[in-house]
């Protein structure tokens, strides 16, 4: 018995893990110290629980803890990236490199950047949806500054090759940022090694390379805490700190919290969460991706057996292991939606406050607006079960061959096809 509506949407959000919950309610209540107060144990039982957040995060991605900056969540950490470089580094240079498909909360901010007078390239992606370092390599003027690439995309779940990127960057003198909201805490990412090791090595250990490789690597990082069973309202961005040291602008002045990067009374609570939810990916990472993976290639192959004209989007082999974005033709997109309304999950089209548009993620890889309309992407995460599988793969079956069996193209292009099909050469 599969209990509903069946929540497979996790690159959204997540629940957020019961041993995440129970690490964070004694913070809501008898230890609700302001960590900044220096003069009584309500403080320093706060500050100390913060400390341990900050390793516990640092740890999950090979950092240390003082690389560690506590954030609302991976939308301000990279507003912080991206604003906080470029107003420090502006005698340097006025050029920002990054590609089309990345979130929102990368591409917005370059936007208004571009605005303010600095220049940004917005590169390309391949059908897969990837960046290569080749091309990031060309677009790098004496004037650039930064380059920000995402570990892992939100939509289709592919990887970038952000260990070769950061390798050109480094080259060229270039600070190089990851929006690893997707990547950290799912598969192994690494400050230290630059390595972000391919999903069918998750079994191995992460390789520790000596630590002059560690020049090699991510400049800065963010990480939100509620896409890996964390609280909302919280993240981190990482900034290295040796090798180079990189500093940045704030983006908002106060008390000088967190090194004076980031002002603001720290949500204790939210941050304990936040570390306790690191520590469980750290745990529990390998063994979990293998079984997504596993979870995953159920529900690709049992919808794609049982009915033609579905396609794959992202990239085949290098994507997320709980992530199957899908475009089925010859059906509406919104009647999709409407008839799986017992899952959870997400569409290809985006509500824009004038219209409905199709994914700008999916255009970006080629595929053509009808189709992306008609898009699904499923997102697997700790909680779904082989059963909810089973019953997505049934229900989707059954739906999209409902709807194509009352669109009157589809026979028609059925009829075309086979026609087609026997024409002599
Ligand atoms: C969810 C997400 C964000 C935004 O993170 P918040 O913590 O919700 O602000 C940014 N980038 C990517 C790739 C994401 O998936």
């Amino acid at each position: 018995m599969v209990h509903l509506p069946i929540f497979m949407d996790n690159n959204s959000t997540t629940r957020v893990d019961p041993r995440v919950l129970e690490a964070m309610l004694p913070y809501f209540s008898e230890r609700y110290g302001n960590a900044a107060s220096r003069h009584h144990s309500f403080g320093w039982e706060a500050k100390d629980a913060v400390d341990r957040a900050r390793e516990q995060v640092a740890e999950l991605i090979g950092a240390e803890a003082r690389e560690i900056i506590f954030t609302s969540g991976a939308t301000e950490s990279n507003n912080l990236a991206l604003r906080g470089v470029a107003g420090m580094y502006r005698t340097q240079g006025n050029h920002i490199i990054t590609a089309v498909t990345e979130h929102k909360a990368v591409l917005d901010p370059c936007k208004r950047l571009q605005r303010e007078g600095y220049d940004a390239t917005f590169l390309p992606v391949d059908r897969f949806g990837r960046v290569s370092a080749e091309q990031v390599a060309q677009a790098i003027t004496p004037k650039t500054i930064l380059v920000s690439i995402m570990a892992v995309n939100n939509e289709v779940g592919t990887l970038q090759p952000i260990q070769e990127i950061a390798g050109v960057c480094k080259e060229h003198g270039v600070l190089f940022h990851t929006d690893a909201a997707q990547a950290a805490g799912k598969i192994p990412i690494d400050m230290q090694t630059p390595e972000r090791q391919r999903i069918s090595n998750v079994l191995h250990p992460v390789r520790k390379v000596p630590s002059d490789e560690r020049s090699r690597g991510i400049d800065l990082a963010s990480l939100s805490a509620h896409k890996i069973y964390g609280p909302k309202g919280v993240g981190a961005l990482f900034v290295r700190r040796r090798d180079p040291h990189v500093r940045l602008e704030p983006i908002f002045d106060g008390g000088g919290h967190e090194g004076g990067l980031r002002s603001g009374t720290l949500p204790v609570p939210l941050i304990v969460g936040f570390g306790k939810a690191c520590e469980l990916c750290l745990q529990e990472m390998r063994v979990e991706a293998v079984r997504l993976g596993t979870l995953r290639e159920k529900l690709y192959h049992g919808i794609t057996s049982r009915m033609s004209e579905v396609s794959l989007n992202g990239h085949p082999t290098e994507r997320l292991p709980g992530t199957l974005n899908l475009s089925f033709a010859h059906v509406k997109g919104d009647a999709l939606m409407m008839g799986l309304r017992n899952v959870a999950i997400s569409s290809g089209s985006a509500c824009t406050s004038a219209s409905v548009e199709p994914s700008y993620v999916l255009k970006a890889l080629g595929v053509d607006d009808e189709l992306a309309h008609s898009s699904i992407r499923f997102g697997l995460g700790r909680f779904n079960t082989e059963e909810e599988v089973d019953y997505v793969i049934d229900e989707v079956v059954r739906t999209v061959e409902r709807l194509r069996a009352i669109n009157p193209m589809y026979e028609i292009a059925r009829q075309g096809n086979e026609s087609a099909g026997s024409q002599p050469p």
